[in-house]
């Protein structure tokens, strides 16, 4: 059954406040009734040992039974529930709390009885009596027999004490419920609210507002992490769905210059203002070759976004990837007299090992492309503790600083007509990114105009 956060909390806490309540009532009543039943009976003890002791005193003081005396004691152990009865050496009756006032002895058993009922359902007893001998210097003097309520009893003020306890217990049982639903309203209302407020930003962020930010602070650190999270994502949202906007504009961009070409050209063959030379139809030609490059490219970063980057993992060696990688560019290095250098020890590496010769191509590839003839290519690879390093550096034509933070962007091409005549349409920078993003890496770029370029390369060791 589904429940609010609201419902729920209180509930549970309701239930843990009257478990709590029922079993200290319990436990509270089974400890105290033993502890109180031993002293009850304790107390019965002492007073039969005091009555045979004050029967004992008197007779020492007076060498015989004065029953005026006696009575005092009898009528003075009626008052703690005692049926006190006295008798001489020979048997013969010297005093009787019944003959006294039977009255008064029955209805104080009746009266026990009652009191014992009325607090135990189950209970069961019964008049007890129990005769003991009065000693005086070791001769017996007199016999007495004492009556009372047995096993043990418990007199009004035990069974007020008992009952008062007990509505205590109730007190705090109900105080503890109040106070339970008090703190569960408001630590829900301290979960629910931030929650709710989630809810609602995400549903919005859901609907496309993606400026969309939750101001909450929480005490409660999940809370605040998931309300990071959602801002986050929000954040990662709104940059994907700008990128997503750019890259059509881009696109669009990019194909209209070799259409707006291709149709001027066909018009003004058609119109019979150009002649359809091998010239024209040639450069025509190369446009369609350029706007096929540009959607194999396009094919080419559709394919890394779908692919989420799945990444298949290996251990290798970057090193013995890395020297394999650049043989295939030490033919064009050698034709262009470009000197192709190498240092670097071995490292073991956990990565996709195509994505990651993709890496090498790409930085390999553009550190030659825009390093004139007879300039320099340096690679190195240094191996850290936790992290491989790998720097491609080059001596050519550098990047200018305004464009060094977009040059890992799509289509972004530092010198759009001299990119053009290298053939590049500005994506292997943006697929290289994220190739290393996908691996947990780093890349990053110093380069200055005119004096060459830094790709540095970080990954995690194996
Ligand atoms: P492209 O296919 O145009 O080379 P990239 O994404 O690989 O696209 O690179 C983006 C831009 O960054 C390039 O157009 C170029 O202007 C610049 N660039 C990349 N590498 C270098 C380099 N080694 N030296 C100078 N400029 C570079």
């Amino acid at each position: 059954m589904k429940r609010k956060l609201k419902t729920s909390l209180i509930t549970s806490y309701v239930l843990l406040a009257l478990i709590s309540t029922i079993l200290i009532s319990i436990l509270a009543n089974i400890f105290l009734e033993n502890q109180f039943k031993d002293y009850v009976i304790n107390n019965q003890k002492n007073r039969t040992n005091q009555i045979i002791a004050s029967f004992s005193k008197t007779y020492i003081a007076e060498k015989r039974w004065d029953v005026a005396v006696v009575e005092n004691i009898g009528v003075g152990a009626m008052e703690y529930g005692m049926i006190v009865s006295l008798y001489s050496p020979a048997g013969k009756k010297l005093w009787d709390a019944r003959e006294h006032n039977n009255g008064i002895c029955e209805a104080m058993i009746k009266h026990m009885s009652q009191n014992m009922i009325s607090h135990f359902s189950y209970w069961k007893g019964g008049y007890m009596e129990e005769t003991k001998e009065i000693l005086v210097n070791s001769k017996i003097v007199g016999t007495v027999k004492i009556g009372y309520y047995g096993p043990y009893f418990f007199t009004d003020n035990d069974l007020a004490f008992l009952k008062t306890l007990n509505e205590i217990i109730i007190l705090v049982g109900v105080v503890s419920l109040v106070l339970a639903v008090i703190v569960g309203i408001m630590m829900a209302s301290n979960i629910s609210r931030p929650i709710v407020r989630v809810i609602s930003t995400a549903q919005r962020i859901t609907k496309g507002h993606y400026k969309e930010r939750i101001n909450e602070n929480s005490k409660i650190i999940e809370i605040n992490e998931l309300t990071g999270t959602i801002n986050n994502l929000a954040e990662n949202l709104g940059v994907q769905e700008t990128l997503r906007k750019k890259l059509t504009g881009d696109v669009a961009h990019e194909l209209r210059t070799p259409l707006t070409t291709l149709q001027t050209h066909m018009e003004a063959i058609l119109d019979g203002v150009w002649e359809p030379s091998m010239d024209r139809i040639e450069s025509c030609y190369e446009e369609i070759i350029r706007i096929n490059r540009l959607v194999g490219d396009l094919e080419k970063v559709a394919r890394f976004d779908c692919d989420n980057m799945a990444l298949d993992k290996t251990k290798f060696d970057l090193k013995e990837l890395t020297q394999k990688t650049l043989m295939n560019f030490q033919s064009e290095a050698m034709n262009r007299k470009i000197t192709l250098s190498f240092e670097g020890e071995q490292t073991s590496i956990i990565g996709d090992k195509d994505k990651i010769t993709q890496v090498l191509v790409n930085l390999l590839s553009n550190a030659l492309k825009y390093t004139p003839d007879g300039g320099r290519v340096q690679v190195l690879i240094n191996s850290q503790k936790d992290c491989t390093e790998l720097f491609i550096k080059d001596n050519g034509i550098g990047i200018a600083e305004e464009d060094l933070p977009h040059i890992f962007e799509r289509f972004y091409r530092a010198d759009k007509s001299r990119s053009r005549k290298t053939g590049g349409s500005g994506i292997g920078l943006t697929i290289t990114k994220a190739i290393v993003d996908a691996h947990g890496g780093e890349i990053n770029v110093l380069s200055k105009l005119g004096e060459g370029t830094e790709f540095y390369v970080k990954l995690k060791r194996s």
